[in-house]
């Protein structure tokens, strides 16, 4: 099952009309993290967007921790990439785009 991905017009309009609480939408749908935090609201919008907007930001606190636990380290081609990530080429450590041109 692939859920069609919606526009935050689309589910703030569930919201309005009592289709979908924004808990709802927010655990089951894609939500446009960019999109959230620049929206312009309509006339009418204003506090099913807050809602969405609130739990939308739950969520974000929830991930938080696990997003810190992933160390960035500069690999010897000159970009930093995840620790996890790092991958040892003949001419030095490399982040998997320039595996190849590390390859000698
Ligand atoms: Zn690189």
């Amino acid at each position: 099952m692939t859920a069609k991905k919606r526009t935050l017009s689309d589910q703030i309009k569930d919201i309005i009309d009592g289709k979908k609480t924004a808990k709802e939408i927010i655990e089951n749908e894609e939500v446009d993290g960019y999109g959230i935090r620049y929206f312009e609201i309509s006339k009418g919008e204003g506090d099913a967007y807050r809602e969405l907007y609130a739990e939308w930001e739950k969520t974000r606190e929830e991930k938080k921790p696990v997003a810190k636990t992933i160390k960035y380290v500069m690999c010897g081609c000159g970009h930093e990439c995840p620790e996890a990530q790092v991958m040892n080429a003949s001419l030095g450590t490399s982040c998997p785009d320039c595996y190849d041109k590390m390859s000698d």
